[in-house]
């Protein structure tokens, strides 16, 4: 993956700046091969303080027409944005897994969930709606509007790469704010296109920009004057990093973090649909999504009867390329993380965890690209390192508990809160623990409990740093100021 392995044919992207395609200053590229065959996709520059600076100032010239563009005429910018992607979603599915090593399946998901926050942000001449009181006193009356903040920014994680980019722009843009995008160095391939699909769509030019990078290109941004607000999703500590840094420079901020999410299943649960939710939830994306089951919480008697079925179910999936339909699981994102990975598994057998599944037999040996297989720990203990840390790949471990109120307290010792489940026939053990679970985002009888685009993001905890989530109406409100207008006539 070093430098010099590039084909000098292999395209260096650019940046995105005032409705043109500009090289990087930087000399600094990076290799961004496709997670399934180590092939070389394209190569990210690292951009400069100066390449931040020409597209914040490029947003910054935009936004003030866009900003007196009516609010009907940037909905209609979406609505076009919104039909264009349909016509490319298969395009864009395919460019998903290339980039990012997810199945072709589970990347027309992602596409479909980014393509419903589009058609949430259609709504904006409604959304953005304020509110009026005739005679506050006596002929006077106050008026509360809502207006874009300016030049607002979002950095984006690697494991969703069209579909975290569109919980931000569409709704930042169509509420009357300029872009600036910067997406992961690892997938920036999603992002690269829709700059390219907005401007056929009709957004003009400099109202979104996009600048690739990592450290260098964040900290620029977050440190710009003309920068009013950040919107953030990846891993904890630099979620932690950058709400302080932002916040520090004055911006408002939203930082979505890392996960560590349990699912309990009580003895009640229906096994048969049970299996297949978990499974999904822990495996799907390979396990790496903010979403993914990490930890079952499996209650009283029904483990002896779960965990064999559990682990059956697991070493079913079949691992392999993306593209090809009979995969059920893609690669992980990189090699050193697929090392992170097994560093886990062998960490969790160290500690005392019983390996029922083991992943690390299940990759295709005729394959080149970044593999781990379904990975299932039963005999978990909420101490060890396999309970507590992200593991962010296909590992699952079990831990077995005899009530719902000490599977409550495993799942609110965790210093996460972004999403938990139960698995129950019961209401009343439902509605127990959705009164007293500590996380944001619940699942009942669902393993993926993912909001959709009108609902906000709600992780909790260690999960997010900020006041208002992505999405839904917490985003309208994000990514919009508000004015009281006091008025009397005489
Ligand atoms: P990451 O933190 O490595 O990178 C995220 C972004 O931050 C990238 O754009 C990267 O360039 C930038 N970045 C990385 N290091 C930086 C630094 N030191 N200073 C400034 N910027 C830096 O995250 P990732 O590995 O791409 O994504 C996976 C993580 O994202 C997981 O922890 C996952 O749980 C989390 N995630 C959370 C949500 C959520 O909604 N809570 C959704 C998706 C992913």
């Amino acid at each position: 993956m070093g430098a010099r392995s590039v084909k000098p044919q292999v395209e260096v992207l650019q940046n995105f700046i005032g409705g043109a395609w500009v090289p990087s200053k930087t000399e600094r590229v990076e290799d961004i091969p496709n997670p399934a065959t180590g092939d070389l996709l394209a190569r990210v520059p690292y951009s400069t303080v100066g390449d931040v600076e020409a597209a914040v100032a490029a947003a910054a010239r935009a936004y003030p027409a866009w900003r007196d563009t009516p609010v009907v005429e940037r909905a209609r910018v979406m609505f076009r944005f919104r039909q264009v992607l349909e016509d490319h979603l298969e395009e864009l599915a395919l460019l998903v897994t290339q980039e990012n090593g997810k199945t072709v399946e589970e990347a027309r998901g992602e596409v479909r969930r980014g393509i419903e926050v589009v058609e949430f942000a259609c709504g904006m001449p409604t959304l953005m709606m304020g509110n009026v009181v005739e005679d506050t006193a006596r002929g006077i009356d106050s008026e509360l509007i809502r207006v874009p903040l300016g030049v607002v920014v979002g950095i984006c994680p690697f494991n969703f790469p069209a579909m975290i980019p569109l919980w931000m722009f569409p709704i930042a843009l169509t509420a009357g704010n300029a872009f600036v995008l910067k997406p992961s160095e690892r997938t920036p391939l999603s992002a690269v296109r829709f700059a390219d699909l907005l401007t056929e769509a009709g957004l003009p030019a400099g109202v979104l920009n996009l600048v690739h990078g990592v450290k260098e290109a964040v900290d620029a941004l977050l440190a710009h004057p003309a920068v009013k607000a950040v919107s953030f999703v990846g891993s904890a500590p630099v979620a932690q990093y950058i709400y302080q840094t932002a916040a520090a420079h004055g911006k408002r901020v939203q930082a979505l973090a890392g996960a560590k999410n349990h699912l309990i299943v009580m003895p009640d649960a229906d096994l048969e649909r049970t299996v297949p939710a978990i499974i999904s939830s822990a495996f799907g994306n390979a396990g790496e999504r903010c979403l993914a089951g990490s930890v079952v919480v499996a209650v009283g008697d029904v483990a002896d009867r779960f965990v064999p079925l559990l682990a059956a179910a697991a070493a079913k999936l079949r691992v392999g390329v993306g593209w090809d339909s009979a995969t059920e699981m893609g690669p992980v994102i990189r090699p050193n993380h697929r090392r992170r990975i097994l560093d886990f598994i062998e960490r969790g057998t160290q500690e005392g965890a019983h390996l029922v599944c083991d992943g690390r037999a299940q990759v295709p040996r005729d394959e080149t690209g970044f593999f781990v297989g379904a990975t299932v720990f039963d005999h978990v203990r909420p101490e060890m390192t396999i309970a507590q840390e992200e593991i962010f790949g296909p590992v699952l471990g079990v831990i077995r508990v005899a009530t719902l109120d000490e599977a409550l307290q495993v799942v609110n010792r965790s210093r996460y809160g972004n999403m938990a489940c139960i698995f129950t026939a019961s209401g009343k053990a439902a509605r127990e623990f959705r009164v007293r679970v500590e996380a944001g985002m619940l699942g009942i009888n669902i393993g993926v409990a993912a909001p959709i685009a009108f609902f906000p993001f709600t992780g909790w905890k260690g999960s997010f740093y900020g006041d208002l989530h992505a999405t839904g109406k917490d985003a309208v409100e994000f990514y919009t100021e508000k004015k009281v207008v006091t008025s009397r006539w005489f």
